[in-house]
């Protein structure tokens, strides 16, 4: 099984949770991968775990909502391990509110780094995918994305990533590159600790409701993102485009 052995990734807002979880996970598969957030320390933690494992890695500090700065990112990464495959739009932040307190910036932000960070990101690694004959794009969607009381804009911009996705599938498909999404349900991560801290409740709290609920019994971690973007990421999975897989334990179901 060829899966992400020799390929080089990208994935954006990859210091901490979902995004650590996604970029140590591919590097244990073989990948060499450019771990991107805003902090190049927070980053380099990451990478130093990842090359501690025996794995490759390059920190890179960038704001994905930025042209300029994730155009720098792409290319030093292509500079260090010679091409880019694979990238995970991971990158994401909350300004969570109800509509009537909602501000411009809470909108402007989510839509900068969500979607209009995907849309960068995606068309700067894009020409290397082409070069190679070979890509992935991943973003990472919510189960948000169908609507989520406060977060007009952070569903705004999840579903806006299903069109993106379907679209750069569409586009980019004929040039040997596939493009997918991922609509995680509850993950413990430091986003999801500070929803519970917004709706008064605590991360512990918030996983024994969920469990409650869903299907499976229990909360998603980091690690069942990683399995589902190692998927799409492999090459295996060259002939699934298009497509949003929901990560949630069924919570969509109930
Ligand atoms: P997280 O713990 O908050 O991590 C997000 C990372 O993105 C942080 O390191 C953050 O850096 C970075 N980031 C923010 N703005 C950025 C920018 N402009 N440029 C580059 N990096 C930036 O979040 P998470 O829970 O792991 O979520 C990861 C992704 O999964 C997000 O897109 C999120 O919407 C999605 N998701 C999460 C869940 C969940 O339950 N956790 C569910 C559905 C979808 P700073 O910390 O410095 O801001």
């Amino acid at each position: 099984m060829a899966g992400v052995q020799g390929r080089v990734a990208l994935v954006t807002g990859a210091a901490q949770g979902i995004g650590a979880g996604i970029a140590t996970h591919l590097a244990a598969g073989g990948a060499k991968v450019g771990v991107l957030d805003l902090s190049l320390d927070a980053a380099q933690a990451v990478v130093d775990e990842i090359t501690a494992a025996g794995g490759s890695a390059l920190a890179l500090a960038a704001d994905v909502s930025k042209g300029d700065q994730v155009q720098a990112a792409v290319d030093a990464l292509v500079a260090e391990f010679g091409g880019l495959h694979i990238l995970v739009n991971n990158a994401g932040v909350l300004r969570d509110n109800l509509l009537f307190k909602m501000s411009e910036e809470d909108w402007d932000i989510v839509m900068s780094v969500h979607l209009k960070g995907a849309f960068l990101c995606s068309k700067a690694a894009q020409k290397h995918m082409i070069d190679a004959k070979y890509g992935r794009i991943i973003s990472m969607s919510s189960t948000s994305a169908t609507g989520n009381r406060g977060q007009a804009n952070y569903s705004t911009a999840k579903m806006g990533l299903q069109g993106l996705t379907k679209t750069l599938a569409i586009e980019l498909g004929p040039f040997g590159v596939t493009a997918n999404a991922i609509a995680p349900g509850f993950i413990e991560t430091a986003m999801t600790k500070a929803t519970a801290e917004r709706i008064g409740t605590t991360i512990e709290g918030m996983r024994e409701a969920v469990a409650a609920t869903v299907p499976v019994r229990k909360g998603g971690l980091p690690a069942d993102i990683a399995n589902a973007v190692a998927f799409f990421a492999g090459e295996e999975a060259g002939y699934v485009t298009g497509q949003v897989l929901y990560v949630d334990g069924g919570s969509e179901l109930v």
